[in-house]
Protein backbone atom coordinates (compact mmCIF):
# COMPACT_ATOMS: atom_id res chain seq x y z
CA UNK A 1 0.00 0.00 0.00
CA UNK A 2 1.21 3.02 -1.09
CA UNK A 3 0.91 6.21 1.83
CA UNK A 4 0.95 9.83 0.37
CA UNK A 5 3.24 12.35 0.90
CA UNK A 6 5.86 10.90 2.81
CA UNK A 7 8.89 13.12 1.92
CA UNK A 8 12.44 11.46 1.14
CA UNK A 9 13.17 11.80 4.85
CA UNK A 10 10.86 9.79 6.22
CA UNK A 11 11.06 6.85 3.79
CA UNK A 12 15.00 6.30 4.06
CA UNK A 13 14.94 6.83 8.00
CA UNK A 14 11.89 5.30 9.15
CA UNK A 15 10.69 2.89 6.40
CA UNK A 16 14.68 1.58 6.26
CA UNK A 17 15.65 -0.63 8.83
CA UNK A 18 18.20 -3.92 9.58
CA UNK A 19 15.84 -5.42 11.40
CA UNK A 20 11.91 -5.40 11.65
CA UNK A 21 9.73 -6.63 14.73
CA UNK A 22 6.26 -7.12 15.06
CA UNK A 23 5.00 -6.76 18.20
CA UNK A 24 6.14 -4.47 21.05
CA UNK A 25 4.84 -7.31 23.94
CA UNK A 26 7.54 -8.54 25.86
CA UNK A 27 8.99 -10.97 23.72
CA UNK A 28 9.09 -8.31 20.81
CA UNK A 29 10.81 -5.88 23.06
CA UNK A 30 13.05 -8.14 24.73
CA UNK A 31 14.42 -9.58 21.22
CA UNK A 32 14.78 -5.60 19.92
CA UNK A 33 16.87 -5.13 23.69
CA UNK A 34 19.14 -8.32 22.58
CA UNK A 35 19.91 -7.09 19.47
CA UNK A 36 20.99 -3.61 20.46
CA UNK A 37 22.90 -4.20 22.83
CA UNK A 38 24.68 -7.28 21.29
CA UNK A 39 24.54 -4.65 17.82
CA UNK A 40 24.37 -1.24 18.76
CA UNK A 41 24.59 -0.31 15.20
CA UNK A 42 21.75 -2.09 13.99
CA UNK A 43 18.71 -0.09 13.30
CA UNK A 44 15.70 -1.60 14.60
CA UNK A 45 11.68 -0.86 14.51
CA UNK A 46 9.40 -2.38 16.02
CA UNK A 47 6.06 -2.36 14.31
CA UNK A 48 3.03 -2.91 16.95
CA UNK A 49 -0.50 -2.46 15.51
CA UNK A 50 -1.98 -1.19 18.81
CA UNK A 51 -2.06 2.09 20.49
CA UNK A 52 -0.61 0.09 23.18
CA UNK A 53 0.80 -3.48 22.96
CA UNK A 54 -2.43 -5.21 21.87
CA UNK A 55 -2.02 -9.28 22.62
CA UNK A 56 -1.40 -10.69 26.53
CA UNK A 57 1.55 -8.80 28.06
CA UNK A 58 -0.44 -5.80 29.41
CA UNK A 59 -3.55 -7.47 29.93
CA UNK A 60 -2.17 -10.73 31.80
CA UNK A 61 -2.69 -11.41 35.70
CA UNK A 62 0.82 -10.83 36.70
CA UNK A 63 1.73 -13.81 38.02
CA UNK A 64 5.37 -14.43 38.33
CA UNK A 65 4.72 -18.13 38.19
CA UNK A 66 6.58 -21.30 36.68
CA UNK A 67 3.15 -24.06 37.27
CA UNK A 68 1.47 -25.16 39.92
CA UNK A 69 1.27 -29.00 40.98
CA UNK A 70 -2.03 -29.83 38.82
CA UNK A 71 -0.48 -27.43 35.82
CA UNK A 72 2.34 -29.50 36.18
CA UNK A 73 0.77 -33.04 36.37
CA UNK A 74 -0.98 -32.05 33.20
CA UNK A 75 2.45 -30.84 31.52
CA UNK A 76 4.20 -33.89 32.69
CA UNK A 77 1.81 -36.07 30.79
CA UNK A 78 2.50 -34.25 27.93
CA UNK A 79 6.06 -33.66 27.99
CA UNK A 80 7.41 -36.30 30.02
CA UNK A 81 9.53 -35.95 33.30
CA UNK A 82 12.65 -35.07 31.69
CA UNK A 83 10.69 -31.89 29.11
CA UNK A 84 9.16 -30.93 32.09
CA UNK A 85 12.28 -30.43 34.28
CA UNK A 86 13.92 -28.47 30.73
CA UNK A 87 10.15 -26.25 30.91
CA UNK A 88 10.29 -25.72 34.37
CA UNK A 89 13.86 -24.66 34.53
CA UNK A 90 12.94 -22.44 31.27
CA UNK A 91 10.25 -20.33 33.37
CA UNK A 92 12.81 -20.08 36.30
CA UNK A 93 15.65 -18.83 34.46
CA UNK A 94 13.50 -16.87 32.45
CA UNK A 95 11.78 -15.21 35.55
CA UNK A 96 15.41 -14.41 37.05
CA UNK A 97 16.71 -13.26 33.16
CA UNK A 98 13.51 -10.56 33.23
CA UNK A 99 14.47 -9.38 36.88
CA UNK A 100 17.93 -8.79 35.56
CA UNK A 101 16.51 -6.91 32.82
CA UNK A 102 13.98 -5.02 34.48
CA UNK A 103 14.43 -4.15 38.13
CA UNK A 104 12.05 -5.59 40.57
CA UNK A 105 10.91 -2.25 41.92
CA UNK A 106 10.12 -1.11 37.92
CA UNK A 107 7.96 -4.60 37.59
CA UNK A 108 6.43 -3.83 41.27
CA UNK A 109 7.53 -7.03 42.25
CA UNK A 110 6.18 -8.69 45.72
CA UNK A 111 7.11 -12.27 47.05
CA UNK A 112 4.01 -13.31 48.36
CA UNK A 113 3.74 -16.43 47.66
CA UNK A 114 1.59 -18.60 45.53
CA UNK A 115 -1.23 -20.89 46.67
CA UNK A 116 -3.26 -23.91 44.50
CA UNK A 117 -6.71 -24.64 46.09
CA UNK A 118 -8.84 -27.65 46.43
CA UNK A 119 -12.52 -27.28 46.87
CA UNK A 120 -14.38 -30.32 48.81
CA UNK A 121 -15.52 -31.76 45.63
CA UNK A 122 -12.10 -32.07 44.45
CA UNK A 123 -11.02 -34.61 46.86
CA UNK A 124 -9.60 -37.08 43.93
CA UNK A 125 -7.95 -34.23 42.69
CA UNK A 126 -6.68 -32.68 45.53
CA UNK A 127 -5.09 -36.01 46.28
CA UNK A 128 -3.38 -36.38 43.58
CA UNK A 129 -1.68 -33.25 44.06
CA UNK A 130 -0.87 -33.72 47.55
CA UNK A 131 0.57 -37.16 46.61
CA UNK A 132 2.72 -35.32 44.07
CA UNK A 133 4.67 -32.99 46.19
CA UNK A 134 7.71 -35.04 47.40
CA UNK A 135 8.09 -35.86 43.28
CA UNK A 136 8.12 -32.21 42.33
CA UNK A 137 10.16 -30.88 45.15
CA UNK A 138 12.73 -33.39 43.89
CA UNK A 139 12.32 -32.34 40.65
CA UNK A 140 12.99 -28.93 40.91
CA UNK A 141 15.06 -29.32 43.63
CA UNK A 142 18.14 -28.18 41.43
CA UNK A 143 16.03 -25.83 39.61
CA UNK A 144 15.17 -23.36 42.76
CA UNK A 145 17.72 -24.63 45.18
CA UNK A 146 15.13 -25.57 47.49
CA UNK A 147 13.96 -28.53 49.20
CA UNK A 148 10.29 -27.94 49.57
CA UNK A 149 9.42 -25.31 46.98
CA UNK A 150 5.51 -26.64 47.54
CA UNK A 151 4.17 -27.99 51.47
CA UNK A 152 0.91 -28.28 52.49
CA UNK A 153 -0.76 -24.61 53.60
CA UNK A 154 -3.85 -25.64 56.16
CA UNK A 155 -2.97 -23.07 58.40
CA UNK A 156 -3.52 -20.23 55.78
CA UNK A 157 -7.43 -21.37 55.55
CA UNK A 158 -8.63 -19.30 58.40
CA UNK A 159 -6.53 -16.25 57.26
CA UNK A 160 -8.03 -15.93 53.84
CA UNK A 161 -11.38 -16.71 54.61
CA UNK A 162 -12.10 -18.84 51.32
CA UNK A 163 -15.36 -20.55 51.49
CA UNK A 164 -15.38 -24.58 50.68
CA UNK A 165 -11.79 -24.84 50.07
CA UNK A 166 -10.22 -27.45 52.55
CA UNK A 167 -6.48 -28.36 50.63
CA UNK A 168 -4.06 -25.30 50.22
CA UNK A 169 -1.12 -26.24 48.67
CA UNK A 170 1.48 -23.04 49.09
CA UNK A 171 4.63 -22.70 46.54
CA UNK A 172 6.46 -19.43 48.59
CA UNK A 173 8.71 -18.71 45.98
CA UNK A 174 5.83 -17.52 43.63
CA UNK A 175 5.55 -13.78 43.09
CA UNK A 176 3.23 -11.14 41.41
CA UNK A 177 4.27 -8.02 39.57
CA UNK A 178 2.52 -5.16 37.68
CA UNK A 179 2.20 -5.80 33.59
CA UNK A 180 1.92 -2.47 32.85
CA UNK A 181 5.10 -1.29 34.59
CA UNK A 182 6.89 -4.47 33.08
CA UNK A 183 6.81 -3.01 29.84
CA UNK A 184 6.77 0.23 30.30
CA UNK A 185 9.89 -0.10 31.65
CA UNK A 186 11.00 -2.32 28.96
CA UNK A 187 9.67 -0.18 26.39
CA UNK A 188 11.46 2.68 28.09
CA UNK A 189 14.54 0.14 28.05
CA UNK A 190 14.41 -0.88 24.45
CA UNK A 191 13.71 3.52 23.40
CA UNK A 192 16.84 3.95 25.35
CA UNK A 193 18.82 1.74 23.18
CA UNK A 194 17.55 3.64 20.04
CA UNK A 195 15.01 1.08 19.16
CA UNK A 196 12.07 3.03 17.07
CA UNK A 197 8.75 1.72 18.60
CA UNK A 198 6.06 2.44 16.03
CA UNK A 199 2.23 1.91 17.07
CA UNK A 200 -1.16 1.87 15.18
CA UNK A 201 0.99 0.43 12.49
CA UNK A 202 -0.54 -3.56 11.55
CA UNK A 203 1.64 -5.48 9.47
CA UNK A 204 -0.76 -7.14 6.60
CA UNK A 205 1.64 -9.41 4.74
CA UNK A 206 4.91 -9.32 3.55
CA UNK A 207 7.36 -11.04 0.76
CA UNK A 208 11.32 -11.36 0.35
CA UNK A 209 13.02 -10.11 -2.75
CA UNK A 210 16.72 -10.67 -3.21
CA UNK A 211 18.16 -10.10 0.08
CA UNK A 212 15.52 -7.84 1.69
CA UNK A 213 12.02 -8.45 3.25
CA UNK A 214 9.06 -6.00 2.01
CA UNK A 215 6.76 -5.32 4.83
CA UNK A 216 2.78 -4.26 3.70
CA UNK A 217 1.27 -2.28 6.13
CA UNK A 218 -1.61 0.59 6.35
CA UNK A 219 1.11 3.00 6.45
CA UNK A 220 2.98 1.83 3.45
CA UNK A 221 5.79 -0.76 2.60
CA UNK A 222 8.82 -0.92 5.14
CA UNK A 223 12.04 -2.68 3.75
CA UNK A 224 14.08 -4.66 6.46
CA UNK A 225 17.02 -7.19 5.46
CA UNK A 226 15.40 -8.81 8.34
CA UNK A 227 11.67 -9.86 9.91
CA UNK A 228 11.24 -11.55 13.02
CA UNK A 229 7.40 -11.61 14.00
CA UNK A 230 7.10 -11.89 18.13
CA UNK A 231 3.19 -11.60 17.38
CA UNK A 232 1.98 -14.50 19.91
CA UNK A 233 -1.56 -15.61 19.38
CA UNK A 234 -1.40 -13.64 16.13
CA UNK A 235 1.20 -15.09 14.40
CA UNK A 236 -0.98 -17.64 12.75
CA UNK A 237 -2.53 -14.63 10.54
CA UNK A 238 0.20 -13.90 9.36
CA UNK A 239 2.16 -17.00 8.86
CA UNK A 240 -1.11 -19.83 9.07
CA UNK A 241 1.17 -22.96 8.74
CA UNK A 242 2.49 -22.82 12.84
CA UNK A 243 0.55 -24.98 15.36
CA UNK A 244 -0.48 -21.92 16.86
CA UNK A 245 -4.71 -21.44 18.42
CA UNK A 246 -5.53 -18.59 19.76
CA UNK A 247 -6.89 -18.74 23.97
CA UNK A 248 -9.41 -15.32 25.56
CA UNK A 249 -8.39 -14.86 28.61
CA UNK A 250 -11.01 -12.88 30.51
CA UNK A 251 -10.02 -10.75 33.76
CA UNK A 252 -12.07 -8.72 36.19
CA UNK A 253 -10.77 -6.93 39.68
CA UNK A 254 -12.68 -5.37 42.13
CA UNK A 255 -13.04 -1.84 43.53
CA UNK A 256 -11.21 -1.17 46.85
CA UNK A 257 -11.61 -3.26 49.44
CA UNK A 258 -11.31 -2.79 53.52
CA UNK A 259 -9.52 -5.28 55.21
CA UNK A 260 -8.78 -7.47 52.50
CA UNK A 261 -7.67 -10.98 54.29
CA UNK A 262 -5.03 -12.39 51.60
CA UNK A 263 -2.24 -11.51 49.87
CA UNK A 264 -0.59 -13.42 46.78
CA UNK A 265 -1.81 -15.52 43.67
CA UNK A 266 -4.37 -18.30 43.70
CA UNK A 267 -4.60 -21.30 41.12
CA UNK A 268 -7.85 -22.99 40.99
CA UNK A 269 -9.38 -25.63 38.85
CA UNK A 270 -6.16 -26.99 37.65
CA UNK A 271 -5.04 -23.62 36.50
CA UNK A 272 -8.04 -22.36 34.84
CA UNK A 273 -9.19 -20.20 37.19
CA UNK A 274 -6.25 -17.30 38.87
CA UNK A 275 -6.82 -14.66 40.98
CA UNK A 276 -4.31 -12.34 43.29
CA UNK A 277 -4.99 -9.50 45.10
CA UNK A 278 -3.63 -5.67 43.39
CA UNK A 279 -3.29 -3.95 46.30
CA UNK A 280 -6.62 -4.51 48.30
CA UNK A 281 -8.06 -5.34 45.51
CA UNK A 282 -9.03 -8.68 43.44
CA UNK A 283 -8.53 -9.83 40.10
CA UNK A 284 -9.63 -12.53 38.68
CA UNK A 285 -9.53 -14.47 35.34
CA UNK A 286 -10.04 -17.29 33.41
CA UNK A 287 -12.95 -19.97 32.73
CA UNK A 288 -11.47 -20.21 28.96
CA UNK A 289 -12.79 -24.17 30.00
CA UNK A 290 -16.11 -23.32 30.13
CA UNK A 291 -16.24 -23.58 26.12
CA UNK A 292 -13.27 -23.90 24.32
CA UNK A 293 -14.82 -23.33 21.12
CA UNK A 294 -15.68 -19.92 21.68
CA UNK A 295 -12.62 -19.00 23.56
CA UNK A 296 -10.50 -20.03 20.97
CA UNK A 297 -10.60 -16.66 19.32
CA UNK A 298 -8.98 -13.59 18.05
CA UNK A 299 -11.69 -11.57 19.35
CA UNK A 300 -11.47 -9.27 22.66
CA UNK A 301 -14.08 -9.63 24.43
CA UNK A 302 -16.69 -10.87 27.36
CA UNK A 303 -19.26 -13.63 27.24
CA UNK A 304 -22.05 -13.79 29.90
CA UNK A 305 -21.01 -17.70 30.51
CA UNK A 306 -17.62 -16.42 31.72
CA UNK A 307 -18.72 -13.77 33.45
CA UNK A 308 -21.28 -14.93 35.61
CA UNK A 309 -19.08 -17.97 36.61
CA UNK A 310 -15.97 -15.92 37.58
CA UNK A 311 -18.58 -13.40 39.47
CA UNK A 312 -20.28 -16.75 41.33
CA UNK A 313 -16.60 -17.90 42.12
CA UNK A 314 -15.77 -14.33 43.73
CA UNK A 315 -19.26 -14.29 45.89
CA UNK A 316 -19.21 -18.02 47.01
CA UNK A 317 -15.72 -19.40 47.10
CA UNK A 318 -13.28 -15.91 47.33
CA UNK A 319 -14.95 -13.11 48.91
CA UNK A 320 -18.12 -14.79 50.75
CA UNK A 321 -18.61 -12.66 54.00
CA UNK A 322 -17.40 -9.47 51.88
CA UNK A 323 -19.20 -6.89 49.81
CA UNK A 324 -17.38 -6.02 46.61
CA UNK A 325 -17.82 -3.85 43.36
CA UNK A 326 -16.20 -5.00 40.22
CA UNK A 327 -14.78 -1.98 38.77
CA UNK A 328 -13.00 -2.99 35.34
CA UNK A 329 -13.44 -6.22 32.91
CA UNK A 330 -11.29 -6.88 30.15
CA UNK A 331 -9.48 -9.83 28.03
CA UNK A 332 -6.42 -10.59 26.35
CA UNK A 333 -5.57 -13.27 23.85
CA UNK A 334 -3.04 -16.05 24.26
CA UNK A 335 -1.22 -18.61 21.87
CA UNK A 336 -1.29 -22.25 22.63
CA UNK A 337 -0.84 -25.23 20.57
CA UNK A 338 0.24 -29.14 21.35
CA UNK A 339 3.92 -28.88 22.53
CA UNK A 340 4.68 -26.90 25.58
CA UNK A 341 7.64 -24.76 24.38
CA UNK A 342 7.64 -22.45 22.49
CA UNK A 343 8.46 -21.80 18.34
CA UNK A 344 11.68 -19.60 17.94
CA UNK A 345 12.53 -20.62 14.46
CA UNK A 346 14.00 -18.88 10.75
CA UNK A 347 10.02 -19.66 8.93
CA UNK A 348 12.31 -19.21 5.53
CA UNK A 349 15.31 -16.92 4.63
CA UNK A 350 15.48 -14.17 6.34
CA UNK A 351 12.12 -14.78 8.29
CA UNK A 352 12.15 -15.38 11.65
CA UNK A 353 9.22 -15.70 14.47
CA UNK A 354 9.25 -16.23 18.63
CA UNK A 355 6.32 -17.39 19.54
CA UNK A 356 3.28 -19.28 21.17
CA UNK A 357 4.17 -18.52 24.90
CA UNK A 358 1.17 -20.96 26.42
CA UNK A 359 -0.27 -18.54 28.51
CA UNK A 360 3.26 -18.24 30.70
CA UNK A 361 4.79 -15.05 28.66
CA UNK A 362 6.08 -13.36 31.94
CA UNK A 363 8.21 -16.15 32.83
CA UNK A 364 9.45 -17.49 29.49
CA UNK A 365 8.92 -14.29 27.22
CA UNK A 366 12.05 -12.75 28.37
CA UNK A 367 14.35 -15.32 27.53
CA UNK A 368 12.34 -16.03 24.32
CA UNK A 369 12.98 -12.68 22.98
CA UNK A 370 16.48 -13.05 24.07
CA UNK A 371 16.94 -16.09 21.89
CA UNK A 372 15.31 -15.05 18.95
CA UNK A 373 17.49 -11.86 19.04
CA UNK A 374 20.60 -14.26 19.16
CA UNK A 375 19.05 -16.33 16.27
CA UNK A 376 18.37 -13.30 13.89
CA UNK A 377 22.12 -11.93 14.74
CA UNK A 378 23.76 -15.14 13.61
CA UNK A 379 22.04 -14.91 10.51
CA UNK A 380 23.48 -11.20 9.50
C1 LIG B 1 -5.81 -12.85 30.67
C2 LIG B 1 -4.39 -13.33 30.61
C3 LIG B 1 -3.73 -13.66 31.80
C4 LIG B 1 -2.40 -14.08 31.75
N1 LIG B 1 -1.73 -14.26 32.92
C5 LIG B 1 -0.43 -14.58 32.90
C6 LIG B 1 0.31 -14.68 34.11
O1 LIG B 1 -0.22 -14.42 35.17
N2 LIG B 1 1.61 -15.07 34.04
C7 LIG B 1 2.21 -15.35 32.84
O2 LIG B 1 3.39 -15.74 32.83
N3 LIG B 1 1.56 -15.21 31.68
C8 LIG B 1 0.27 -14.83 31.68
N4 LIG B 1 -0.41 -14.67 30.51
C9 LIG B 1 0.29 -14.93 29.26
C10 LIG B 1 1.25 -13.81 28.87
O3 LIG B 1 0.62 -12.56 29.02
C11 LIG B 1 1.69 -14.03 27.42
O4 LIG B 1 2.25 -15.34 27.31
C12 LIG B 1 2.72 -13.02 26.96
O5 LIG B 1 2.31 -11.72 27.23
C13 LIG B 1 2.96 -13.19 25.46
O6 LIG B 1 3.85 -12.17 25.07
P1 LIG B 1 4.16 -11.95 23.53
O7 LIG B 1 5.07 -10.79 23.45
O8 LIG B 1 4.57 -13.22 22.90
O9 LIG B 1 2.74 -11.61 22.89
P2 LIG B 1 1.77 -10.36 23.03
O10 LIG B 1 1.91 -9.69 24.31
O11 LIG B 1 0.42 -10.83 22.65
O12 LIG B 1 2.33 -9.37 21.93
C14 LIG B 1 2.11 -9.55 20.56
C15 LIG B 1 1.93 -8.18 19.97
O13 LIG B 1 1.87 -8.29 18.55
C16 LIG B 1 0.98 -7.31 18.10
N5 LIG B 1 0.52 -7.72 16.77
C17 LIG B 1 -0.17 -8.83 16.45
N6 LIG B 1 -0.38 -8.91 15.13
C18 LIG B 1 0.22 -7.81 14.59
C19 LIG B 1 0.34 -7.33 13.26
N7 LIG B 1 -0.15 -8.00 12.22
N8 LIG B 1 1.02 -6.16 13.06
C20 LIG B 1 1.53 -5.47 14.11
N9 LIG B 1 1.43 -5.88 15.39
C21 LIG B 1 0.80 -7.04 15.63
C22 LIG B 1 -0.13 -7.30 19.13
O14 LIG B 1 -0.86 -6.10 19.09
C23 LIG B 1 0.65 -7.50 20.42
O15 LIG B 1 0.96 -6.28 21.05
C24 LIG B 1 -1.73 -14.23 30.50
C25 LIG B 1 -2.40 -13.91 29.33
C26 LIG B 1 -3.72 -13.45 29.36
C27 LIG B 1 -4.40 -13.08 28.08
Amino acid sequence: MEVNNLSYWEKANFYNTDVLIVGSGIVGLNAAITIKKIAPKLNVTILERGFLPSGASTKNAGFACFGSISELIEQEKIAGTDGLHQLVEKRWKGLQKLRSIVSDQQLALENNGGFELFTTAQLALSEECVSKIGHYNQLLKDITGEVDTFKMAENRLNQFGFHQIDTIIENRLEAQLDPGKMIKALIALAVSLDVLILNNCEVKSFKTEESAVFVETQQGIFKSKKLLCCTNAFASQLMPKLDIKPGRGQVIITKHIDNLQFRGTFHYDKGYYYFRNVGNRVLLGGGRNLDFFTEQTHQFGETPLVQNTLLRLLKEIILPNTSFEIEQKWSGIMAFGAQLSPIIEEVEPNIFCAVRCNGMGIAIGSQTGYDAGEMVLMSI
